[in-house]
């Protein structure tokens, strides 16, 4: 299957991403994680996007849509992927379907996890992600099991640098210029599918298998 996940910051997109890959075997492409090991490893990738990244800003075209292209031609990706945080606006979509016609493929859904604003502030106060493996917990609403340490591989839980409230409020804003008219856009194509993101994560998982079963691989 080759699916996109897409909602609003702190709507799960991440969460869910993580288990339909464990489920399906789906490889999770997260540009937004990309540019965090980037930055991690302080690359010359990872010192441009932190400065974008830092002001809840987009990161430009000419970068990310070479990354997501380069990174969809490995080998993995030749039967299914999951792209989560890309396309964030217009261009990048298009240049997402070139790419597609290009290589002879097709998307199969695009499912949209919408979750209302007041819901997302608290979700992102509480964010802490591996700064090992990039698996995302909330203190709330799914903390780990020890304090400040990854379940999966022990690694050190951070905050990130852009989940302070004034940056979140600008990646709402720039969402809302640049990434919503992409549910109209998928909406036309007839494969756009919204679930509810506003429950338990495991209700929303449940949701999301309804839907990808009923889709043919
Ligand atoms: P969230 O969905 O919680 O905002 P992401 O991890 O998807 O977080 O993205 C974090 C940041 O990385 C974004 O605010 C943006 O600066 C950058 N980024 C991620 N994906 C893209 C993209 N497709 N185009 C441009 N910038 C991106
Ligand atoms: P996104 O990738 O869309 O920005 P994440 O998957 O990182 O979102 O989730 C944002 C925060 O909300 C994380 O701390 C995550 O643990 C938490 N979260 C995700 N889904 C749910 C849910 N269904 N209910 C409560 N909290 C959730
Ligand atoms: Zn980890």
């Amino acid at each position: 299957m080759k699916l996109l996940i897409v909602g609003k910051p702190g709507a799960g997109k991440g969460t869910q991403a993580s288990m339909i890959d464990s489920y399906y075997h789906i490889p999770h492409i997260s540009t937004g994680a990309i540019f965090r090991e980037a930055i991690n490893d302080k690359t010359e990738l990872g010192v441009i996007a932190k400065s974008y990244i830092d002001k809840g800003n987009l990161v430009p075209d000419e970068i990310t849509i070479g990354l997501v292209e380069e990174r969809l031609l490995k080998d993995d990706c030749k039967h299914s992927f999951l792209l989560d945080g890309f396309p964030r606006n217009e261009a990048q979509a298009e240049a997402l379907d070139e790419f597609l016609v290009k290589h002879n493929l097709k998307l199969d859904c695009v499912l949209n996890v919408d979750v209302p604003d007041d819901i997302l502030i608290k979700r992102i106060v509480g964010r802490r992600v591996c700064s090992n493996c990039g698996e995302t917990y909330n203190l709330t609403f799914n903390p780990p099991k020890r304090a400040d340490l990854c379940d999966k591989c022990s690694g050190k839980l951070l905050h990130r640098s852009d989940d302070k409230e004034d940056t979140f409020k600008n990646r709402l804003f720039v969402y809302e210029e640049n990434t919503a008219p992409l549910i109209e856009y998928y909406q036309n194509k007839g494969i756009l599918k919204s679930i509810n993101g506003d429950q338990p994560l495991d209700e929303v998982f449940g949701d999301i298998k309804d839907i990808l079963s009923k889709l043919e691989d």
